[in-house]
């Protein structure tokens, strides 16, 4: 891959820039060499500055669920623009965005919009707080949600990539009310609710991980996890920023027939924009500012522009329902001819798959929990991730990341990727 043009602004990125870029993942330090810089996207490709082109399996880490430059979120922005690009003021928009989001997501009655999926999580914990009168919070090793304090506790994604689970900078104080559990053990956390009796405000999760890869919850357990927060008056937070809009038009809540208290929401939801959001019961969410003591804020927050981008995304996700069997489809088509060429090639490792979600591990461990993602051989998907670049295929830039298919993926890309996964396999091993 010829790249002399990423690498010449890779150099002068991290004169300016820590690290060279403005999100750790982005920097390929897990699997090493230079981070591709891109120019421009179209439906499944992407291209870089050098005018190579990838089949896209990131989709900015889950956004682009249509594919890039989806013709309505297209025009619903340059409509927008026509009108300013922020009021600071309430607008027609952010009430259609409510209306639609309580629409589609089961569980929401009330929600807030806010910039982002770490301040969406943030904000649900502090309400979470202020309505329960607690402090403590249970969360799950290996699952991220964004760098806010009190997440930056054992957590996945680019926290684990750079062996930093848990961040200088975050005071000890906050870190001692944020416990711990395995993910899939309901057992553990019953441990520790029997060990903190009336005092954890809330549990978050990821219904189904994205962050130690995709990992998928084991039958029982979202739903054992309602009755421990149903028994001891805990708020029960689903984290569906990488899920909500994904796994169905309603999220990971409306496949598993399991409804949270709490959900927040990011990535798909602002179509490409930053946006994030959290909702959920009314009389919880009855609890925020202005309606009721617990403050949070944002000046951007319900950015015109980035709502009518959100705004056009739900509206064609919420009415083009078929979609979602499209993604199924193209998903299970990938993780069979993953396990199909793997046998081929005498290979065990696993393949974690969930409609537009999958991950191969480089372990033959069934990857249930963190310590079981940990058991992948890193350098190896070092490797493979290079050798599937070389093929003009586009992966996350760790082990511990799920890829995201796109309706814009069709037969013929998916069988160029299936293809390329072979190759792949067989170069790194030979
Ligand atoms: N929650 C989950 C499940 C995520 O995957 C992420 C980001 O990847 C976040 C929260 C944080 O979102 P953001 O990066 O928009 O702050």
């Amino acid at each position: 891959m010829n790249i002399p043009t990423s690498q010449a602004l890779f150099e002068k990125a991290n004169q300016f820039i820590p690290g060279g870029v403005n999100s750790p993942v982005r920097a390929f330090k897990a699997v090493g060499g230079t981070p591709l810089f891109i120019k421009s996207a179209k439906g499944p490709y992407i291209f870089d500055e050098d005018g190579n082109r990838y089949l896209e399996l990131i989709n900015s880490w889950g956004p682009m669920i249509l594919g890039h430059g989806h013709e309505l979120v297209e025009k619903a922005v340059s409509d927008a623009v026509q009108h300013s690009f922020s009021f600071g003021a309430p607008t027609r928009r952010e009430v259609e965005m409510a209306e639609r989001i309580v629409g589609m997501v089961p569980s929401v009655e009330k929600v807030r919009m806010v910039n982002s999926g770490t301040e969406a999580t943030m904000s649900a914990i502090r309400v979470a707080r202020g309505f329960t009168g607690r402090d403590k919070i249970i969360k799950f090793e290996g699952c991220y949600h964004g760098h806010a304090d009190s997440f930056l506790i054992a957590a996945g994604s680019g926290a684990v990539t750079f062996g930093t689970p848990d961040s200088p900078g975050v005071p000890k104080g906050v870190a001692q009310d944020t416990l711990t559990a395995p993910y899939n053990n309901l057992e553990a956390v019953q441990l520790l609710v029997d060990a903190n009796p009336g005092q954890i405000a809330a549990i978050i999760i990821e219904p189904v991980v994205g962050n130690m890869g995709c990992v998928l919850p084991e039958t029982g357990f979202l739903e054992g996890l309602r009755s421990i927060c149903d028994k001891e008056g805990i708020i029960y937070i689903f984290d569906e920023v990488m899920t909500g809009f994904r796994l169905s038009k309603g999220g990971a809540q409306e496949r598993f027939g399991v409804l949270p208290d709490m959900t927040t929401l990011g990535k798909i939801i602002g179509g490409g924009m930053p946006v994030g959001a959290y909702g959920g019961k009314e009389e919880i969410m009855n609890y925020v500012s202005p309606a009721g003591p617990v403050y949070q804020a944002g000046t951007l927050s319900g950015n015109p522009i980035a709502m009518a981008a959100g705004l056009a995304m739900l509206d064609y996700l919420d009415t083009h329902q078929e979609i979602y069997l499209q993604l199924d489809q193209s998903g299970v088509k990938l993780a069979q001819g993953f396990r199909a060429s793997m046998e081929k090639l005498g290979l065990n490792y696993t393949v974690n798959q969930i409609g537009s979600m999958y991950t191969l591990f480089f372990t033959d461990q069934v990857v249930r929990d963190f310590p079981s993602a940990k058991s992948s051989d890193l350098g190896l998907y070092g490797k493979y991730f290079h050798a599937m670049l070389n093929r003009g295929i586009y992966l996350g830039a760790s082990q511990f990341e799920s890829m995201f298919l796109s309706t814009a993926l069709e037969d013929s890309h998916l069988e160029e990727i299936m293809r390329a996964n072979e190759e792949s396999l067989k170069e790194i091993l030979a």
